[in-house]
């Protein structure tokens, strides 16, 4: 297990305790957090701040944002090559969205389809949202 730490100084990120109090509840979670769940979990923390520190933090290309079939908007961690790609975000997998507890978890394992759109479109991103039950509500 990467401490906090580590983890903001190999992606290149000046630690502060706020940063690492953020990044380490990304890093002990196995599902896309809100941003009310975040402050929730640091009530001490003024929400301006964490506005800007998950701010940091995309840009960065440490977190990247899912929005659910609800239109909320949740963060979650992002692979290692979105840093290492000058923070061009590259979380190209499936976002699955559980209908009985709204838990998103980003599903690496699968490889997404190939999607092929008529050549005078450019493609940024895919964002591809399966919704289901997932195990803990099965
Ligand atoms: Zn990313
Ligand atoms: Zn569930
Ligand atoms: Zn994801």
């Amino acid at each position: 297990m990467v401490s906090s730490y580590d983890y903001l100084s190999s992606h290149k990120i000046r630690s502060t305790d706020i940063r690492v109090a953020v990044i380490d509840l990304f890093l002990n979670s196995n599902q896309a957090i809100s941003k009310n769940e975040l402050e929730e979990k640091l009530p001490d923390l003024d929400r301006i701040t964490l506005y800007r520190t998950l701010k940091t933090f995309e840009d960065k290309g440490l977190i990247h944002k899912v929005v659910n079939s609800s239109n909320k908007v949740k963060y979650a961690l992002c692979i290692d090559a979105c840093t290492d790609h000058d923070h061009h975000h590259d979380d190209r997998h499936i976002h699955f969205e559980c209908s009985k507890c709204e838990k998103t978890i980003c599903i690496d394992e699968v490889p997404l389809p190939q999607i092929s759109l008529p050549a005078e479109y450019i493609v940024n991103k895919i964002q591809l949202s399966v919704e289901g039950i997932c195990q803990d509500c099965q």
